[in-house]
């Protein structure tokens, strides 16, 4: 087949687009390598199957293509609160131009949602039908109502025009190429600790995230885009919870040094806790990540390790 890829020279799309070409098909990339990087792809631009465009969803693109995945977005924190009017226009305006493309020359397109639509949870862990509890004004709202709309639009052009869609929700996900200025707490604070700095915890730690290690979750996207029995929305990600101080002090032993943990201020809606309920991934894809949060970091330390 031949794909595109919005966003694949960012952290998950570098993933994607090299795991396509190693099935066998041709991938295009688009990108305007705002948070991405071209060293992020540099090593499949010898692969004649694989070609990069530099380009701004926000404006249309026409490609005869039989798959879109639509990854493009800042997914970090600090990059999409840095122009969170640019960030909403990223997901809604990138979002009505994968459908239209979609729609037009009848591929089936793919939605990167987030676990972010759930917000500040009130219902532990999430499942795919709880509606979720997001401040619609606030700092994270550019990117957490970004998202839920892509996702209505996603359902609509599905409902009104047929497109075939899939719309997968990506809990916290991490591992190589996730730039060192990230921002995101995995890559914070394995940089941290590798140059000797102290790890700084955001609020007293008690919060909870779960992790996903890139391999599996990309294994999860193929998996989705190859069936036909559900549309989504679909959770992926690694039900295993972690507080941010366990994270921290697990960081530590394993990179060793004498860094120590700090505290900072939390971030306004820092949600106090997420987990995926995956069992509608378990039931449809026969999908159950592999790779556990030690593995995963010795993994992702060991990419920074040449870096830092
Ligand atoms: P990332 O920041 O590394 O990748 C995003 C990519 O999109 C970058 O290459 C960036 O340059 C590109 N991009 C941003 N705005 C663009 C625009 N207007 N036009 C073209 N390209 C643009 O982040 P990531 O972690 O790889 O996230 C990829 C996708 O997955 C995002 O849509 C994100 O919301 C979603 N997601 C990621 C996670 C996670 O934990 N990694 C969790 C939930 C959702
Ligand atoms: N966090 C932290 N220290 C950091 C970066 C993040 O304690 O250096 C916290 C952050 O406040 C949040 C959690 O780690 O509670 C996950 O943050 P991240 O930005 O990785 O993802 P998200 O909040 O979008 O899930």
């Amino acid at each position: 087949m031949r794909i595109l890829v919005t966003g694949g020279a960012g952290f998950l799309g570098s993933h994607l687009c090299e795991r396509l070409l190693k099935e066998g098909h041709e991938v295009i990339c688009i990108d305007n390598l705002f948070t991405g990087r071209k060293s992020n792809i540099e090593h499949l631009l010898s692969n004649t199957r694989f070609e990069f465009v530099r380009h701004d969803v926000i404006d249309s693109f026409k490609f005869e293509v039989d798959q879109i995945y639509n990854l493009a977005c800042p997914a970090s924190p600090p990059h999409y609160q840095y122009n969170p009017i640019k960030t909403i226009k990223t997901s809604v305006m990138g979002s009505i131009n994968c459908l239209g493309l979609a729609k037009r020359v009848k591929a089936r397109v793919f939605q990167a949602s987030t676990s972010e639509v759930y917000g500040d949870p009130q219902v532990h862990p999430q499942p795919e039908s709880y509606w979720g509890n997001v401040n619609p004004i606030g700092r994270r709202s550019c990117y957490d109502e970004g998202k839920r709309c892509a996702e209505t639009l996603f359902f609509d052009y599905h409902r009104e025009n047929r497109v075939d869609i899939r719309v997968v929700r990506i809990f916290n996900t991490y591992g190589p190429r996730m730039h060192e200025a990230d921002g995101r707490v995995v890559s914070n604070f394995i940089v941290q600790a590798l140059r000797g700095e102290d790890l700084t915890i955001y609020g007293d730690g008690t919060q909870t995230r779960s992790f996903c290690y890139v391999d599996d979750l990309i294994d999860g996207f193929l998996r989705f885009m190859a069936q036909t029995e559900t549309v989504g929305p679909l959770n992926l990600g690694n039900p295993g919870e972690f507080t941010m101080r366990q994270l921290a002090e697990l960081t530590l032993k394993l990179v060793g040094g004498k860094s120590k943990i700090v505290h900072k201020p939390l971030p306004a809606d820092d949600p106090r806790q997420r987990r995926p309920d995956i069992t509608l991934a378990r039931q449809i894809l026969k999908w159950e990540p592999a790779v556990p949060l030690e593995e995963g970091l010795k993994r992702t330390i060991a990419y920074f390790r040449g870096r830092v």
